[in-house]
């Protein structure tokens, strides 16, 4: 796979994005940037909801998939629905990896690794910088 099966639903200008978005989430986002571990502020939230892409607010996981993972960073064992991502392959910093990225606006999320929990043994490793979360309604009205 490589970038040219990109064929994202939402194509803004970078510059937009940046304006929209602010540094700290822009640079995770559309520059492909990993936030220090430990630092994300979804890092700990553990109330039921969804968790969507920063950029586009596109739904990506669920809560019930999220898992202490203890690695710095929110992990899922799967995304909510596999169509919502997009996997390629990363061969930056001399390593093999697999970038998650929002198939809606193609905005960089995080990785996905093999050695997760759960019947599907994946870990998706992703910043807390390229999602915002959505407690669910039921949350909502406690
Ligand atoms: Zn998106």
């Amino acid at each position: 796979m490589n970038h040219s099966d990109a064929n994202p639903e939402i194509v803004k200008p970078e510059e937009e994005w940046r304006r929209e978005l602010g540094d700290e989430r822009y640079h995770v986002l559309r520059e492909a940037g990993t936030e220090p571990p430990f630092s994300g502020t979804l890092l700990t939230v553990s109330d039921e909801g969804t968790y969507l892409c920063g950029a586009c607010g596109a739904p990506l996981f669920a809560s019930d998939a999220k898992f202490e993972s203890h690695c710095g960073w929110p992990s899922f064992t799967r995304p909510e629905q596999r169509q919502n991502v997009r996997l390629i392959d990363d061969f930056s910093h001399g390593m093999h990896r697999t970038e998650v990225r929002c198939m809606r606006c193609d905005s960089h999320l995080g990785h996905v690794f093999d050695d997760g929990p759960g019947p599907h043994g994946t870990r998706y490793c992703i910043n807390s910088l390229a999602l915002r979360f959505g407690p669910s309604k039921k949350n909502a009205i406690q």
